[in-house]
């Protein structure tokens, strides 16, 4: 019997339709690249035109919709996310490849964060000052941006795009989305409950395809007033100089190469659970996940045994078989890459402590998986020490002292997050003074919340930082009145 693959469309102004192109790609499976995901168009120019056109035209109406009826709309979605949360996440296992567990989990605190995000509805305060004259009232209000592009990577595919699309809307702008080109159907499923929440038609438009086409074209639309974007240092660059040709305000949420010191820190075997966790969830590709341990001389021994003793009990598989902890790459130039970093590792003397590999034979064949490593001997100059590798790989850099630790910390390009554990509480407060990171964490791996502010210093990111209240600052400008009312 001949197997059907189901074709999906783009969405624009209300309607689900094909690209003007008339192309399509496929999506495999990373854990098995005989599963074809689905087909999906391969959009032009024209179709983002369609789509930011539309979403320019709704957002006149939008922006009117009382702020506690725009809430209303995005609290109804909530509760359709929520009754369809083992369906998302089982898409998003098979189109990304993470764990079941991790994926619904994905999926369970997109429901919670929206939560918050939807009270912010009703709290897009702005200020106002006493007048310098009599009678007169001085007062800054909020007022929605307009058309937001919603540019998203594919390593967080649900909430990536719940964390854009929706602040968007609860702030009175209208949203073209464009999802990764390799993760689109959780986009595709959002969309869909959006639309059956009711959201008036061309407030949230999808557009599926390449970055460079629908990418750019979307960046230089001279109505799109916004770009939230997340993903590489490299794209977001390029984003940034198309955007300042029209001085369309940005958000971009970039690369990190994140740090975990242990220095003065008693209980090592607990480090390394939290090290261990901070990096390998997702298969280490997360742009907060912890790269670059950097542990004190006396410490690193003991530290290194535990840490190689905890990924030891990584299984890896696929993330659909309920015992994997670390699932598939996303795909074969992941993985390629991450074996041109092993040989560089060796090549700089660098010496790979476990794993290192791809995982092959049987069933493994058919997927794109690496082994969970751990590189010891690593200098502050090496390849791997400088670049975000985005793979399930920890480097170890041993250090003599406190200052060093800050420096090495310190030593690359990026500043996303960044971990201290020690009992030192003195030096605690002087890496928090000192690291040059827009999230710092002591004593506590690298998780972040639903309602705190989420960003990066250098080259991780520009712009107001995302989640939590910050968010309003990117989709809103002030409106300065003076009213003379006397
Ligand atoms: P990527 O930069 O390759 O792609 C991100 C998105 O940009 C995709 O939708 C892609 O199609 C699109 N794109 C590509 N070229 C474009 C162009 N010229 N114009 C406009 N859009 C374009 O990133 P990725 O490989 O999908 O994701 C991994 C990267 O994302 C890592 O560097 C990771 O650290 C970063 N990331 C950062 C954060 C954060 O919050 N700082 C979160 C998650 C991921």
């Amino acid at each position: 019997m001949a197997i059907t693959t189901t074709s999906y469309k783009n969405f624009i102004n209300g309607e689900w339709a094909e690209s003007t192109s008339k192309e399509v790609y496929e999506v495999t499976n990373p854990a098995n690249e005989d599963e074809i995901v689905g087909k999906f168009p391969l959009s032009t120019e024209e179709d983002v035109n369609h789509a930011v056109q539309s979403a320019h035209k709704a957002f006149t109406e939008w922006r009117k919709v009382p702020a506690s009826e725009r809430a209303a709309y995005i609290y109804r979605f909530i509760e359709l996310l929520d009754q369809n949360k083992e369906r998302l996440g089982e898409v998003l296992c098979k189109e990304q490849g993470k764990p079941l567990k991790e994926a619904v989990t994905e999926v369970t605190r997109g429901v919670s964060e929206m939560r918050f995000v939807a009270g912010e509805a009703v709290r897009l305060d702005g200020t106002t000052l006493p007048s310098d004259r009599r009678g007169v009232l001085n007062m800054a209000v909020r007022v929605p941006i307009g058309v937001v592009a919603a540019i998203t990577p594919w390593n967080f595919p649900v909430l990536t795009p719940l964390r854009k699309v929706i602040p968007a809307l609860v702030c009175g702008c209208t949203a073209v989305l464009k999802p990764a080109t390799e993760t689109p159907l959780t986009s595709v499923i959002i969309t869909e409950l959006l639309e059956e929440a009711g959201l008036p038609k061309g407030t949230v438009n999808l557009v599926i395809g390449k970055g460079r086409k629908v990418g750019d074209a979307l960046v230089g639309h001279e109505l799109v007033k916004g770009v939230s974007f997340t993903g590489s240092t490299q794209v977001g660059r390029n984003i940034y100089e198309t955007a300042a040709k029209t001085f369309t305000k940005v958000q971009l949420e970039l690369g990190g190469n994140n740090p975990a010191v242990v220095a003065d820190f008693n209980d090592l075997e607990s480090a390394a659970t939290q090290i261990v966790g901070g990096c390998y969830s997702n298969a280490g590709q997360r742009c907060t996940a912890i790269g670059r341990v950097i542990v004190l001389d006396k410490h690193a021994d003991e530290l290194e045994k535990h840490i190689v003793e905890k990924v030891k009990e990584y299984k890896v598989g696929p993330g659909m078989d309920a015992e994997t902890k670390v699932g598939p790459v996303v795909n074969e130039g992941a993985r390629s890459t991450l074996l041109e970093y092993m040989e560089t590792a060796k090549d700089e003397g660098a010496h790979i402590l476990l794993g290192g590999r791809s995982v092959t034979g049987g069933e493994y064949d058919k997927g794109h998986y690496f082994e969970p490593t751990v590189i010891s001997g690593v200098t502050p100059d090496m390849k791997v020490a400088q670049e975000e590798i985005f793979g399930p790989v920890l480097i170890i850099i041993r250090v003599s002292s406190l200052d060093e630790a800050i420096e090495v910390s310190n030593n690359t390009e990026y500043g996303l997050t960044a971990s201290v554990f020690t009992d030192n509480m003195e030096f605690g407060y002087r890496f928090m003074e000192d690291v040059d990171s827009g999230m710092i964490h002591i004593n506590n791996g690298t998780i972040s919340e639903g309602h705190m502010p989420f960003g990066g210093v250098k080259n991780s990111g520009v712009g107001p930082y995302s989640i939590g209240g910050t968010n309003k600052d990117f989709y809103t400008e002030l409106k300065v009145t003076y009213i003379q009312h006397q």
